[in-house]
Order: structure tokens, then C-alpha cells, then sequence
């Protein structure tokens, strides 16, 4: 039996999945970030993308296509709703014109949320968002390690002269203290490159950089004990690109490469997480409009559900 004292998702024999108001799992959406353990919040921010833009949809995209979702993790058996207290808490509002004004708007909305003893579940927005949030979590918690998963490492020092856009949130954390770079991973990189040496920057700054190639036709679950090793008990931040899926998977997103993971191997990737002191994850670069069938924002609610399986206090049935 569900634990009604803790906020549950509605169930589909309660309204029907296609009924009622799309909070993320159908959550009841009225909670108190003080009376949160985790707080899924939306940030629908897209003006720090390079390509086809459309991320400002995603957290919309994928609180619709999450109606799907069951409370209860039919693989790991995991229990999530009835071992902590969670919630959808709407969005940020963040401008749609002003990059620098949505970024401070973000931070300032993440620097209140953890006065609470809370953990965060972001639903973006493109990856821009992950410097504000990761400035807010640094200030808390120090400097954080990482798990990126992504096609792109992100550590542009600049695009198009910019110096914040959804290419470079990484490198601007280095410079800004936010990441303890030796428990640093990024997964899945690939495709072209403006030059040879593109993900070298990650390494000389002591990150694991994991390019698809070495994910290719095999089983991610050893490559996460190996993570979980290095990230230690230190806290540390999941940062998801949807992206880092193949495009078989993931179509509805601005930058799409070709010979990207497979779902089973991000399902291994979040599971592998399992254990770690996380203290936040996101999902982003979901842009429903390129989706035919709502597949990438279906993927993401999977993906942002599987985080939530494997924070810190959940119960497994088993
Ligand atoms: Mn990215
Ligand atoms: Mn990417």
C-alpha cells in the first residue's frame, strides 16, 4: 500500500492518465519546498541554445508524457513516493529575452529552494541551466562531483563570444570553483568536433571522459562501479543531456549526433548511481517539437523517474 502521509502520484484508476493537470507523475503539486525531500522543478529555458532551439517546452513535453508512470520501479523495486517526500513545484521564471537575467533568475530560485534540506530534480531547459544550479549546489555543499552524460562535453570558453550558453556550462564551473574535478565523469561524447583535441580540456582538468565508442555493444553496469569508485561519498550532481541517447531513443532535441547510448545503457547508467550522496539531477534538452510520437519526453520522464529511484533514503522492496 502507498504511503498517503508522503505526497503519490494519481493513479490511473483514480482519473484517467489522459485527465487531470500534468504535474510531473501526476503529483499532487501543492507541497511547500520546506516540507520537501525532493523538489521537481521546471526550468523552461531555451535562449542559451546554438541550433534548433524548442527546450523551452521540455519540461511541459515531459510532464505530459509522465502521466504514463507508476510509482513503483518494476526492475530495481524501488519505492520512491513512499520513502521520501516529493513533489512537482512548478517552474522557474526565467526570461525569455534576457540570457543573463534568466541565469540570475535560476540561481536565485535554486539558492532559495536549498535553504531547505532538500534535493532537486530539474527538468530543462537546455543545458545552460546547469551553471546556475551547480553555482547554487557549490554553495551549499562545496564544490560537487559530477556525472554528465551527453554527447557533448560542454566545455566550450565560448560560443559565438558568448561566454554562458548551452555549450559551456563546464568550463565556467571549473573557472568558477563549482566541480571537484578529479570526481568528474562525462559519458557518452561523440560525433565532430571543431578540432582532434576537443575533450582534452575535460581531462587536463582531471575529469573521466567516457566517449560512446568505448559504450558501443556492451553492458555499462561495470563502468559504473568504476564511477562510483571515483565519485566516493562526496556529494555529487547528475547532470543528464538527453542527448547522450541515441537519437533512435532521443529525436526531439536541438543537437542530435548519431551512435549514441542505448536506453537499457542509461537505464544502467542512473541505476549505477545507486548509493551515491546525490544532491541534485536534471534532464535536459528535451524539445518536444521534434518528437513525432512524444518518444524524447517520454524518455526523459523515465530517465528523471530512474534518478528519483536512486537518491539518498529510498527504499527497495527487496
Ligand atoms: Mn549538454
Ligand atoms: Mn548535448
Amino acid at each position: 500500500m502507498a504511503d498517503n502521509t508522503k505526497p503519490q502520484p494519481l493513479g490511473g484508476n483514480e482519473m484517467p492518465r489522459y485527465g487531470g493537470i500534468a504535474t510531473f507523475m501526476r503529483l499532487p503539486g501543492r507541497s511547500e519546498p520546506k516540507d520537501l525531500d525532493i523538489a521537481v522543478v521546471g526550468v523552461p529555458f531555451d535562449i542559451g541554445t546554438s541550433n534548433r532551439p524548442g527546450a523551452r517546452f521540455g519540461p511541459r513535453g515531459i510532464r505530459d508524457e509522465s502521466v504514463l508512470l507508476r510509482p513503483y520501479n518494476m526492475g530495481t523495486r524501488a519505492a520512491p513516493f513512499d520513502s521520501l517526500r516529493i513533489d512537482d513545484i512548478g517552474d522557474v521564471a526565467s526570461s525569455p529575452f534576457d540570457l543573463l537575467a534568466a541565469i540570475a533568475a535560476i540561481e536565485e530560485r535554486f539558492n532559495q529552494l536549498l535553504t531547505h534540506d532538500l534535493i532537486t530534480a530539474t527538468m530543462g531547459g537546455d543545458h545552460t541551466i546547469v551553471l546556475p544550479i551547480l553555482r547554487a549546489m557549490a554553495k551549499k555543499h562545496g564544490p560537487v562531483g559530477l556525472i554528465h552524460i551527453d554527447a557533448h562535453t560542454d566545455i566550450s570558453d565560448t560560443m559565438f563570444g558568448a561566454k554562458i550558453a548551452h555549450g559551456t556550462p563546464f568550463r565556467r564551473a571549473v573557472e568558477e570553483g563549482l566541480l571537484d574535478c578529479s570526481r568528474v565523469v562525462q559519458i557518452g561524447m561523440r560525433g565532430t568536433g571543431y578540432t582532434a583535441e576537443d575533450f582534452d580540456w575535460s581531462r587536463q582538468q582531471g575529469f573521466r571522459v567516457v566517449q560512446a565508442e568505448e559504450c558501443w555493444h556492451k553492458s555499462l553496469t561495470p563502468l559504473m562501479a568504476e564511477v562510483r569508485e571515483q565519485v566516493g561519498d562526496g556529494p555529487v550532481y547528475i547532470s543528464f543531456d538527453i542527448d547522450g541517447l541515441d537519437p533512435a531513443f532521443a529525436p526531439g532535441t536541438g543537437t542530435p549526433e548519431v551512435g549514441g547510448l542505448t536506453m537499457p545503457q542509461a537505464l544502467e547508467i542512473v541505476r549505477g548511481c545507486r548509493g551515491l550522496n546525490v544532491v541534485g539531477c536534471d534532464l535536459v534538452e528535451v524539445a518536444p517539437i521534434y518528437d513525432t510520437s512524444g518518444l524524447t519526453s517520454l524518455t526523459g520522464a523515465n530517465l528523471l523517474y530512474e534518478m528519483l529511484c536512486v537518491m539518498p533514503g529510498v527504499v527497495y522492496r527487496d
